[in-house]
């Protein structure tokens, strides 16, 4: 096989048992193995490896008959092929194993593509508004069952469209940019921070009390208020305004318009300043 495949410019490598094979394959990404079928356990150690189960996998052997050639496809062998077969045969079931180890890989990259593009955005990073939703909707279901607290802060940048209309929309997308950073640094690690809309930024805080969600909110605006944004040549002053909520026992929406309308009451109040629903926290009960 070695001196069939070599020179087609295939590299091969050799392995006398099991653990040899998937450490070689381990140690370095290889687009097919042939296996003995003696040594059929290795197949199911890596289609059911992390690392490994994207290798293509053609078990060889005496001629196989056909109960045992659906078994091991059944068991996520791409082929099967007997040990006498021809070169030419050797050659095509290798190169359509690898063409079809290529195809998975490629799908793999788009899958985990169109997962980025789903829920991240591209402007700064953050999770984007859906997989905010999403999370707030899981954090939300836990903090039922176990009696958890669980706040929201919705963070909107202060007249940002006459800022975009002084400075230009790249200043604003940058000032977009340091934004998220100064808000990741503040918060905790287990805190999400997301772009829910153009300029406006949703922070859940889970495990977090009435009183520490104003602290944070009250902390978050004077990061961005105590240091103007330094954008090319200039030092830009941003200010932001925030509403917050604390989970009362309601709904993900009923929620999020709490702090939608303290965020409102923010602005009302004249911007650069934190705010919870006016109408009061009594929307629901625990
Ligand atoms: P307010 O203090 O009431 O929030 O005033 P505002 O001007 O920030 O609010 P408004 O909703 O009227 O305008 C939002 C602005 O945010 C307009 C829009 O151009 C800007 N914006 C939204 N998304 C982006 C973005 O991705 N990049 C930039 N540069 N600007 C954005
Ligand atoms: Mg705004
Ligand atoms: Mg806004």
């Amino acid at each position: 096989m070695r001196a069939t495949l070599e020179p087609l410019g295939c590299v091969v490598d050799e392995a006398g048992g099991v653990d040899d094979a998937l450490a070689a394959v381990r140690a370095a990404p290889h687009d097919v193995v042939l296996l003995h079928r003696e040594l059929g356990d290795a197949l199911s150690a890596i289609k059911g490896d992390p690392d490994l189960f994207r290798v293509a996998v053609i078990l060889v052997g005496e001629p196989p008959d056909v109960a045992s050639v659906l078994a091991a496809l059944e068991r996520g062998a791409h082929d099967v092929l007997r040990e006498d077969a021809p070169a030419p045969e050797l050659i095509a079931r290798v190169r359509a194993a690898r063409r079809a180890q290529e195809m998975h890989e490629q799908l793999l990259t788009r899958e985990h593509d169109l997962e980025e593009l789903a829920y991240h955005d591209e402007l700064t990073g953050l999770p984007n508004r859906r997989f905010a939703l999403r999370q707030l909707h899981a954090l939300l279901s836990r903090a039922r069952r176990h009696e958890l607290d669980l706040s929201v802060l919705l963070i909107d940048a202060d007249r940002f469209k006459s800022f975009n209309d002084r400075h230009g929309h790249p200043a604003g997308d940058a000032v977009l940019r340091g934004l998220a950073e100064r808000l990741c640094e503040r918060v905790r690690e287990e805190d999400i921070v997301a772009r829910y809309g153009g300029e406006e930024f949703l922070v859940i805080l889970p495990d977090t009390t009435p009183e520490g969600a104003a602290a944070l909110a009250e902390d978050l605006r004077d990061a961005v208020a105590a240091e103007p944004f330094s954008i090319g040549r200039f030092a830009l002053p941003v200010t932001v305004s925030v509403g917050w909520g604390a989970w009362n026992g309601e709904d993900l929406e009923q929620l999020v318009a709490r702090a939608d309308r303290g965020l409102y009451a923010a602005k009302e109040a004249g911007r650069n300043c934190v705010r919870q629903d006016p109408m009061g926290a009594e929307a629901g009960s625990r």
